[in-house]
């Protein structure tokens, strides 16, 4: 039987850190200095990635099933609160440059993501027209934020980052967070 998840090579590890060390500057984003703990949560999501066929976060437990995981897929829908929030990601892998420069406190971040139960119900509510009216136009791209409401084309909005775009698909890759396009959900 294959092995799912073990002998992650250290080369693995690098190439992938580096990559994330990439993403996450082009973001304005650091990753945790401490070189050894990073690595260990690269690995992790080597390992998730092998085992459940998707980084899920190597700091949560994982459903095995890709559609309820959606939301800690790495970077997880979390990720931005948190570092808003803490200048940093639940797992302390993503940290802001205030943490790295000691001008903010580190303090335990509490888990953010909802009961699995909780996931359910807000996967059967419908869009509230509040919920519309609260998205910040600042990201909105100008897209969603006229007011208007026959719009031509369906407005994807990215779950991590909120970034909104009016076109017939979403994108493949979010321009701002690097989301992948299966993290967009239809807005309007
Ligand atoms: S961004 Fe989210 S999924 Fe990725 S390591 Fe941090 S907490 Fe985990």
């Amino acid at each position: 039987m294959e092995d799912q998840t073990g002998n992650v090579s250290e080369e693995e590890i690098s190439r992938l850190k580096e990559r994330l060390n990439e993403d996450a500057e082009s973001s304005g984003y650091h990753l945790n200095p401490d070189d050894e703990m990073t690595r260990d949560l690269v690995r992790g999501l080597i390992v998730n990635q092998k085992r459940h066929g998707y980084p899920g976060c190597p700091c949560r437990l994982s459903a095995d099933d890709k559609q309820e995981d959606l939301d800690i897929i790495c970077p997880c829908d979390y990720r931005d609160p948190d570092l808003g929030d803490y200048g940093m990601c639940y797992c302390a892998l993503y940290v802001t440059g205030e943490i790295l420069e000691g001008t903010k406190e580190v303090r335990p971040i509490p888990e953010r993501r909802p009961s699995r139960d909780e996931r359910a119900q807000n996967l059967k509510a419908p869009i509230s027209s509040e919920a519309s009216e609260s998205v910040d136009s600042s990201r909105a791209g100008g897209a969603a934020s006229t007011g208007e409401t026959a719009l031509s084309k369906p407005v994807w909005r990215c779950r991590v980052c909120g970034y909104l775009c009016g076109r017939d698909e979403p994108p493949e890759v979010c321009p701002i967070c690097k989301a992948k396009k299966e993290r967009f959900e239809r807005f309007m």
